[in-house]
């Protein structure tokens, strides 16, 4: 599956829907990124984030705050980006430095500018099967099965993670799809068996090939969405690809899989928060 050519296409609706936005009420979707500290990989991510907003005719508002921003001063931020009206959306790249309390922060974004859908209210709606803003890496998951056709109903579908941004998440997306779905992590017994028997297959744990190409059901649809640099300096995910693509019916690569399609899908819920929030 290629991520790159589906986010292009999900970017250009979102900045088709951005104009229309612009001309119904005078004035671009807005999102702000914020970056506390200058950790490598978030730089990269949010240079990203901001490039891809601007050029689908979404504002970008920057806040690039130093590593000794203190909890008070990330609330206070976070608190005003709330009452800014021009503020559709508010982002705060994960992890933030050490001595800064994440959960809190998250607690802080306003639900409806919430673009991540970490805030418990989103992740709380969508568990109740009404989604509004919804984490970025799973919805484009979901929304990469539906541009390849595949009809995740009655799939047995296997998370390989339970973290809160993206196996959890992942979960409920294929509940909701109506999928059969386990989740693992590191209590689970007999990882092989669970993976082996998925026609659906979504990996977000953070180790290099974790997942053995062996694994993978023949014609099994595979989601990697790990990102793991070797010590060679290359970027490669969770699941042993060259083999599991001789197994899969499908497959996302790394790069050029998940991570296109999260920041599209995260677009696309910044015009979703305006226009919603234009509608209130
Ligand atoms: P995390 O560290 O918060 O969670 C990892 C999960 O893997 C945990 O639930 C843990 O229980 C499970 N796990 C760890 N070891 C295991 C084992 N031996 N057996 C079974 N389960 C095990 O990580 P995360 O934030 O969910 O991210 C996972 C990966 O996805 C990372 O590589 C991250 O960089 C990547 N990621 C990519 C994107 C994207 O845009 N493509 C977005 C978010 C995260």
């Amino acid at each position: 599956m290629d991520g790159k050519a589906v986010a292009a296409k999900v970017r250009s609706e979102v900045a088709v829907r951005a104009k229309e936005f612009a001309s119904k009420y005078g004035r671009r979707p807005g999102l702000a990124v914020v970056q506390v500290g200058q950790d490598a990989a978030s730089t990269v991510y949010v240079r990203n984030k901001r490039k891809s907003s601007i050029e689908a005719e979404i504002e970008s508002f920057a806040h690039d705050l130093p590593a000794t921003t203190t909890q008070a001063e990330l609330l206070e931020l976070v608190q005003g980006l709330n009452r800014n009206p021009r503020v559709d959306g508010i982002l705060v790249q994960m992890p933030l430095p050490k001595g800064l309390d994440s959960d809190a922060i998250m607690d802080a974004v306003d639900p409806a500018k919430d673009v991540d859908g970490f805030h418990p209210t989103n992740t709380g709606l969508l568990a109740q099967k009404r989604p509004r803003l919804r984490p970025c890496t799973p919805f484009g998951v979901i929304r990469l099965a539906k541009e390849y056709g595949i009809d995740l109903t009655g799939l047995r579908a296997t998370v390989v993670g339970a973290s809160n941004i993206v196996g959890r998440p992942m979960a409920l997306e294929l509940l909701l799809a109506r999928s059969t779905v386990t989740v693992c992590h590191t209590g689970t017994r007999d990882l092989e068996s669970e993976v082996s028997r998925a026609d659906v297959v979504v990996a977000a744990v953070g180790k290099a090939g974790f997942v053995p190409g062996a694994w993978i059901k023949p014609g099994a649809a595979v989601f990697d969405v790990g990102i793991n640099r070797t010590a060679e300096g290359k970027l490669v995910g969770d699941v042993e690809y060259s083999k599991a693509a001789e197994r899969a019916g499908w497959i996302t690569p790394v790069p050029g899989g998940l991570g296109p399609m999260t920041i599209a899908m995260l677009l696309s819920n910044a015009v979703d928060a305006a226009f919603r929030r234009a509608n209130v």
